[in-house]
């Protein structure tokens, strides 16, 4: 039955930008404050207070809109978005309306369907379309609970009241919840690439509304959207999307009408409820901003954006793939956040292994920093530290089995590869006489096993290979041990057919 209906999804991204003070004053934008304590005149809403806007929030916003291929206009406007909520002191929100900060972006990236273990099936480039990306201040925030009196009253919090805001309004291009994940997740990264968001979800830096329509595959028109609200995380933005499809597609097969409205995600009981009627934008009574000027961006402020922006997250993916020989998973994951990028790039260049330094940070170094907590910034192992260690196991002087250990060690101690080798012991031995003296102590001191060896129990090799590196104390290299330990056995009438 779904089959024969196709989902039409649209996305609203609500971004912080990262800045000390707020768009319109100078309050402190830090989270987990004390409720009210930055606060001011101008961000609660009293008469008279006029807005001066922040440069800082132009500066951002025009490094994440370039980042998502937006055009910057020269000229925008701030406007007045009319609506009352106990949040909002002033009665309207400073935002922008038709005449927007930037405008006809797009993003070109991989996406993939999941199966029913989440595992992505096949990834295809997809080009999703970016109506705008306009500035605008937050509300406040209505705390429902945890304040003394909770039961009986509600409690408004306006630390929130002026931080500034990007909000990224796709076109309706998703055709599925994965493929409005997969951009959401690229958006996100892209974001914190350019360092303008922090990308953080539960403290509300990053937040997401959709707008879902569902109409019979093939059909030209859209059909009723119903607005999707409250997806603060990106499971939550996925769950809802799939429940809000299904439900829609139900209701039009019981001959039901969708109706236009705002619905909000219950993730505990896993529906969406509603919440309103939708408003149309009539409704907000938009009209031009009278205390703030038109916001003027010159070529040359555009121009060194252009410059400031590092390689993004899409462009260093498909390189790490052409440069670097590396799969689509491995590079997914290395581009994934921009200091494993550059780690990954250091450590490929101190080891000259570019394969080796992508397996040892992915699987090894990755390890040690969940097992500790840690996070890649604060590694006592640094990338050159770890393309040392990489050059010490291909030119011999240690078994890759022996790195493992010694890069556990290196993570302990933050001490250097060598040193942690002559610590160990030494480095691996590779001398075929001192390798095969001790093959023959081994072969000598297990006669029993021996006589079983040589009846056919040919699985005893691994036991003799186990005493050989017993006795080097692990270091004697591997394959020098399998060849001798084999000539030996043979020579002593071993049977290993
Ligand atoms: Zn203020």
């Amino acid at each position: 039955m779904r089959d024969k209906y196709e989902p039409v999804i649209g996305l609203e991204i609500h971004a912080q930008l990262k800045t000390e003070s707020k768009i319109f004053c100078g309050c402190a934008t830090r989270f987990g404050d004390e409720p009210n304590s930055n606060t001011c005149p101008v961000c609660l809403g009293l008469p008279g207070a006029l807005p001066a806007l922040n440069r800082q929030v132009v500066e951002k916003a025009a490094l994440a809109a370039l980042a998502l291929n937006l055009k910057i206009n020269g000229e925008s406007i701030f406007s007045r978005k009319n609506y009352f909520y106990p949040d909002l002191p002033k009665g309207y929100q400073i935002s922008q309306y038709d005449r927007p900060f930037s405008e006809r972006g797009w993003v070109e990236i991989p996406s993939a369907e999941r199966n029913e273990f989440g595992a992505a099936t096949e990834w295809k480039v997809k080009r999703f379309g970016i109506t705008r990306l306009h500035i605008e201040e937050d509300a406040g925030k209505s705390l429902h609970e945890g304040m003394p009196e909770s039961a009986s009253r509600s409690y408004v919090d306006l630390n929130r009241s002026g931080v500034p805001l990007a909000e990224i309004v796709s076109e309706p291009d998703f055709r599925s919840s994965w493929e409005a994940f997969d951009y959401v997740q690229y958006v996100r990264r892209t974001l914190l690439y350019v360092g303008v968001c922090d990308g953080n979800m539960e403290e509300g830096s990053l937040r997401c509304d959709a707008n879902v329509s569902v109409r019979l595959r093939g059909a030209e028109k859209f059909g009723t959207r119903v607005e999707v609200k409250n997806l603060n995380s990106f499971r939550f933005l996925q769950h809802a999307l799939e429940y809000e499809i299904d439900r829609q597609i139900a209701a039009l097969e019981a001959g039901e009408p969708i109706v236009q409205e705002t619905r909000l995600w219950n993730e505990r009981v896993s529906r969406t409820y509603s919440m309103r009627s939708k408003e149309e934008a009539h409704d907000y009574r938009y009209f031009p901003e009278p205390d703030l000027p038109p916001l003027t961006v010159s070529e040359s402020q555009i121009a060194s954006a252009r410059d400031a922006l590092p390689e993004l997250p899409e462009a260093r993916r498909l390189r790490f793939i052409r440069e670097y020989a590396l799969s689509f998973d491995d590079a997914a994951q290395l581009t994934d956040s921009r200091p494993t990028a550059d780690f990954f790039e250091a450590a490929a260049r101190a080891s000259g292994n570019a394969k080796a330094a992508s397996n040892w940070l992915l699987n090894e170094l990755v390890r040690e920093l969940k097992n500790s907590g840690g996070d890649l910034a604060q590694s006592p192992v640094s990338p050159e530290s770890l393309g040392e260690m990489i050059r010490l196991i291909d030119s011999g002087s240690i078994s890759g089995k022996m790195g493992k250990d010694v890069l556990v060690e290196m993570y302990k101690t933050g001490r250097a590869a060598p040193d942690v080798v002559k610590e160990m012991g030494g480095g691996q031995v590779s001398d075929e006489s001192e390798i095969r003296a001790l093959v023959d102590q081994a072969v000598a001191a297990n006669p029993k096993q021996l006589e079983n060896y040589r009846a056919g129990k040919t699985a005893l090799f691994g036991f003799f290979v186990g005493q050989v590196m017993k006795l080097s104390g692990g270091r004697a290299n591997p394959q020098l041990v399998n060849s001798l330990l084999k000539q030996a056995l043979g020579e002593q009438g071993g049977n290993e057919s």
